[in-house]
C-alpha cells in the first residue's frame, strides 16, 4: 500500500476549476480532468466528499468500495486506515473538514442505497445533474444547496451570493453556452425548488 507517499494527502487543487463540474455534464465538450471521489446516496441523491487521492489509496486501492457500485457502508465505517490517517498538517483537511460530516452521512444514509465514485459514476450527464446536491467538505452550490442548505427565496438573493463567491461554480458562470445556458437551467430548478417549498 503506497501511502508513505504524502502526495496522497495533497489538498485537492482542482476542485473547483472550471471544467469540473457541470461543462462535462450535459452532452457538454470536456472530460473532467478532477479526480473528486465522493459518496452518493441514491435514494436522496445527495454526495458529499471522500478525501480525495486519500479515499483512492485507502478505500478503493485497497478493495474496501468498488467505483460506481453499491459502498457496504459498514465496511467504510470499519476502515481503520482510512479514518485514521498520520496526524500532521498534510491530513488536518481530512480530519477537521471531510470525515465529521462524511461520517454523519454514512450514518445517515447507512439503510439507502450508496455508491462510491466520481461524478460520471452517479450523476447522470444532463439535466438531472440539477436533482443532486453536494453537502459536506466544500460543497459545490446546487439549486437544491440554495434553497434547502442556505434557505435563499429569491433569484437577487442568488445573484448576492454568487457575487461573494471567489469561485462561483461553473454552472453559475455559463451564461454564453446553449439555449437555455447552465445559468437558466439552474434558475429554473432553483424557481421551481422556491415554489415547492415556499408556495412562492
Ligand atoms: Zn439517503
Amino acid at each position: 500500500m503506497a501511502t508513505g507517499d504524502d502526495t496522497v494527502f495533497v489538498n485537492p487543487p482542482l476542485r473547483k476549476a472550471p471544467h469540473s463540474v457541470y461543462l462535462r455534464k450535459g452532452g457538454l465538450e470536456g472530460k473532467g480532468q478532477v479526480n473528486n471521489l465522493y459518496f452518493a446516496c441514491r435514494d436522496c441523491k445527495t454526495y458529499i466528499d471522500a478525501g480525495y487521492r486519500w479515499a483512492y489509496w485507502q478505500l478503493e486501492e485497497a478493495g474496501i468500495v468498488v467505483r460506481g457500485e453499491e459502498v457496504n457502508v459498514e465496511a467504510v465505517l470499519a476502515a481503520r486506515d482510512y479514518w485514521n490517517p498520520p496526524q500532521d498538517g498534510n491530513s488536518r483537511w481530512l480530519c477537521e473538514e471531510v470525515f465529521p460530516p462524511l461520517r454523519k452521512f454514512l450514518h445517515d444514509h447507512k439503510s439507502h442505497q450508496v455508491v462510491f465514485g466520481e461524478e460520471d459514476d452517479f450523476a447522470p450527464p444532463g439535466d438531472e445533474y440539477f436533482d443532486w446536491m453536494q453537502v459536506g467538505y466544500q460543497p459545490i452550490p446546487t439549486p437544491r444547496y440554495l434553497v434547502d442548505v442556505l434557505g435563499i427565496k429569491s433569484w437577487e438573493q442568488v445573484h448576492e451570493y454568487m457575487e461573494k463567491q471567489k469561485t462561483p461554480p461553473p454552472w453559475w458562470e455559463v451564461t454564453w453556452l446553449g439555449d437555455p445556458s447552465p445559468q437558466e437551467k439552474g434558475r429554473q430548478k432553483f424557481e421551481e425548488l422556491v415554489r415547492k417549498k415556499h408556495g412562492m
